[in-house]
């Protein structure tokens, strides 16, 4: 939906990128060629990767789970981060897109920390419930269509050890979400999915206005 944080003048948020990106070059240049995609507003912003990859050095993420890779960018950010014994379960359905993420992880050298599944995610997060694994990972990225974010949170939040984190991407969707006129299937979705969350007794929350609006939850 958008590219970079919203509310900000073009100014501020120059200033935010000098003063603070650390952006690995194989990264920028990943960034780069998907900024000439045709949904290259799929992408996550440079200081949102930043950002989630802090949250996973800060958490001591070894297990963690994306659901919607697209060109692999966030999962890029998220395996740097991780310990070189650290595993990504990245989900999504197209190898045209996740082929262009695989080339920068092989020159980032973190292509062995990414299982990538290419598959429905709901499928791939199922069979990791019936494997066992539920209760094993420490963060989930979630960042596909959003008329599945409800089954997708559910089944990581199954899947996430107590104390572990899920980030959800697109909670604010460009604005839409507070404007009543609009009203198409997507942000009805995510409408539904923020009220859901903020009910949500079994998580601690934070709605940070980062990028296109990321939800913190923690499991409790
Ligand atoms: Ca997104």
């Amino acid at each position: 939906m958008t590219k970079r944080s919203l509310g900000l003048s073009d100014g501020l948020y120059r200033y935010l990128l000098a003063h603070s990106l650390r952006e690995p070059d194989a990264l920028r240049r990943l960034r780069e060629e998907t900024a000439a995609h045709e949904y290259a507003r799929m992408q996550i912003a440079p200081e949102q990767g930043q950002f989630m990859a802090w949250l996973v050095e800060t958490l001591g993420v070894r297990r963690a789970i994306e659901v919607g890779v697209f060109t692999g960018y966030s999962a890029a950010w998220v395996a740097l981060a991780m310990p070189a014994d650290g595993k990504l379960i990245a989900c999504d359905i197209s190898k045209e897109w996740t082929d262009v993420g695989r080339r920068y992880w092989r020159e980032a050298g973190i292509e062995h920390k990414i299982d990538l599944r290419l598959a429905a995610a709901q499928d791939t997060l199922l069979t990791l419930v019936e494997q066992g694994e539920a209760g094993t990972f420490d963060f989930a990225f979630i960042d596909a269509d959003k008329t599945n974010y409800e089954p997708y949170y559910e089944l990581c939040l199954e899947l996430l050890r107590p104390g572990g984190v899920i980030a959800v991407d697109n909670v604010l969707w460009g604005g839409s979400v507070a404007d009543g006129a609009v009203n198409d299937a997507d942000t009805r979705a995510i409408r539904r999915f923020n009220e859901k969350l903020h009910q949500d007794a079994r998580v601690s929350i934070s709605l940070i206005p980062i990028a296109d609006g990321l939800t913190l939850a923690r499991k409790r």
